[in-house]
Formats: structure tokens, C-alpha cells, sequence
């Protein structure tokens, strides 16, 4: 398929800089004032369908951009939202602008629009009372059908079961899909799936790193697809940056890819990516 090279860079930080608490605590003073002034955005980046390449879905990322700092990445400043609670809040504006986004999308674009809109969830949001009435409430507002929402979560977060479990089952009851996120990097992957409803594994970046070498990282790679169908779930393969990669994971089974091979995450994304070979 074709590639898009466009793209964003974060700001650089000193390692010092997301280890000091003095530190944390004025970035999270920061997260509040950027909340209150509208310095944080949604991008959206495609979810590929093989063979034809499709836009099927749209993975919803958030941006801080910082009128001093530039482009700060959420790996910096979603934990800090989380020890802080500001997460409920962020979160709360990141699934109703998605859902929003999506709406708009398919009334403007028809079929060309993508079919769902993945949210990634922390665990903190879900283990709040009411998260999936919450949830409800947003696909009300938004006139957004429950399928056409994908919460994702990571293993990490539904790991200590309790009220995070019980909210997946209540989104599971909404119609609302449930997609375990970097999947394989967690302490108990498989043993998770006994317990926890889902309807989406996505395999992390960094099984689909080498799984163009031979050796154990394509036969993990194949293990999980085998794993994936035999449980009827879809498998989403993470990460995908080149051609190579593509076509071994296609070869493995996998049907739905994401990566900078196919998109960066983008504001207004092309949904007509179409295949150039697979
Ligand atoms: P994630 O949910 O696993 O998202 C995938 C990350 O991989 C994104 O980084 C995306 O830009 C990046 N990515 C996608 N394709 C490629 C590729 O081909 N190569 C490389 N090198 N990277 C690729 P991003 O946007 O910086 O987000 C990092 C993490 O921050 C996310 O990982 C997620 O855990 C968290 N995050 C991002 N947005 C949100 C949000 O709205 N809410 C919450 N709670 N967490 C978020
Ligand atoms: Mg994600
Ligand atoms: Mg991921
Ligand atoms: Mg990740």
C-alpha cells in the first residue's frame, strides 16, 4: 500500500525533566491551564483492511501542543494526568471530540468515512463509577451507533480486575467494542483472555519490528494470530513501517494494520490509501 511520510516530531526533554516531582507537579498545573485554553487536540490515525487497503477504522491520539514547549508526547504527559485525575476530565473531552469527529465524518463523507473510531482508555477512567453510563451518554449525544465505538484498553489496566473488569462488561452490554491494547508486552496476556471481554488484540510494535527476520519474533507473531482466530477476536498488527512487514503479516494472517507504512496520526487523515501490491 501506499506510504505517507508526513509527519510530527515531539519536543525534546532532559530525562530530568519527567522525573522530578517539583517538575510533575508544575506539568500537571500545565495540564489544567491547557485544558482550560484549548491547547490539546485529537489526530486520527488509519487502520487498514487488506487486501484492498481500506480506511476501516481510525485510532484517535491525543496532542498537547504547548504554546512555550512545542509538541509534547502522551507518553510524558498521561501518566502525569493520571497520578493527578486530570485524566478523567481529558479523557472525558478526548472520547466526545472522537465521537464527534466520527459522526461528522460519516455524514460528510458516506462510505468513504472510516466505520469506527478507536478511543484508548486509562485505567483510571475506567475504574470510575459510571464509565460505561458515561460512554452511553456520548453516543447519545453524538448520534454515534455503539459498534462504531472501540475502547482501548491496556492489560496493565484490567490486570488487577475489580471495577475496570466490571466496566468493561458494561460497555461490552453497550455494544461497544473492546480492544486489548500492545498486546504480549503485559504479565498475563493469555490468562487475561479467559476472564476479560474483548473483541480486539492489537499485537504491539515491537513483535511487528522483526517479524520480517527469521526467528522467534514471526513465529510469536503467527502464535497470536492462531490464538486471535481461534477465539473469533480480531487481530490488529501495530506499528507496521514497511512494505516488508506488510506482506509477512499478511503471509501470517493478519488482515488489519496500522502504522506510519499507512498513515501517520493526522487531523484530518486520508481515508484513500489504496494498495499498490499485497
Ligand atoms: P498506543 O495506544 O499504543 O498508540 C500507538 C502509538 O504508536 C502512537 O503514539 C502512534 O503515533 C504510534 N505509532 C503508530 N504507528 C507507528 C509506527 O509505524 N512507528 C512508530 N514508531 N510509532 C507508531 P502516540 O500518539 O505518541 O501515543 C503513545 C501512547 O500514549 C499511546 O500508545 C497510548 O498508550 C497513549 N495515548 C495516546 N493518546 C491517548 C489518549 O487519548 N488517551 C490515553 N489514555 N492514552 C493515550
Ligand atoms: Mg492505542
Ligand atoms: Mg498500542
Ligand atoms: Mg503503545
Amino acid at each position: 500500500c501506499v506510504a505517507r511520510r508526513t509527519g510530527e516530531t515531539y519536543a525534546r526533554w532532559t530525562p530530568a525533566f519527567d522525573e522530578r516531582s517539583s517538575e510533575q507537579a508544575r506539568l500537571g498545573a500545565q495540564i489544567r491551564h491547557g485544558l482550560d485554553t484549548g491547547q490539546f487536540q485529537v489526530v486520527y490515525q488509519p487502520i487498514v483492511r487488506l487486501p484492498e487497503c481500506r480506511v476501516v477504522a481510525v485510532e484517535a491520539l491525543v496532542r498537547w501542543r504547548h504554546p512555550q514547549r512545542g509538541l509534547i508526547s502522551p507518553a510524558l504527559f498521561i501518566p502525569v494526568a493520571e497520578r493527578n485525575g486530570l485524566i478523567v476530565e481529558l479523557g472525558a473531552w478526548i472520547l466526545e471530540t472522537a465521537c464527534e469527529r466520527l459522526a461528522r465524518w460519516t455524514a460528510e463523507l458516506g462510505p468513504l468515512a472510516p466505520d469506527r473510531v478507536s478511543v484508548n482508555v486509562s485505567a483510571r477512567q475506567l475504574a470510575r463509577s459510571g464509565f460505561a453510563a458515561s460512554v452511553a451518554a456520548v453516543l447519545a449525544r453524538t448520534g454515534l451507533a455503539p459498534h462504531q465505538l472501540t475502547v482501548e484498553v491496556t492489560e496493565t489496566a484490567v490486570f488487577e480486575g475489580g471495577p475496570a473488569v466490571a466496566a468493561l462488561h458494561g460497555l461490552r452490554a453497550l455494544g461497544v467494542r473492546i480492544a486489548l491494547d500492545d498486546f504480549g508486552t503485559g504479565h498475563s496476556s493469555l490468562g487475561l483472555l479467559q476472564s476479560v471481554p474483548v473483541d480486539v488484540l492489537k499485537i504491539d510494535k515491537s513483535f511487528v519490528d522483526r517479524v520480517t527476520e527469521a526467528g522467534r519474533h514471526a513465529v510469536i507473531a503467527e502464535a497470536m494470530m492462531q490464538v486471535t482466530s481461534g477465539l473469533g477476536l480480531d487481530a490488529v498488527a501495530e506499528g507496521v513501517e514497511t512494505a516488508e512487514q506488510a506482506e509477512v503479516l499478511h503471509r501470517l494472517g493478519y488482515r488489519l494494520l496500522q502504522g506510519y507504512h499507512f498513515g501517520r496520526p493526522a487531523e484530518e487523515p486520508d481515508f484513500t490509501v489504496r494498495a499498490v501490491h499485497a
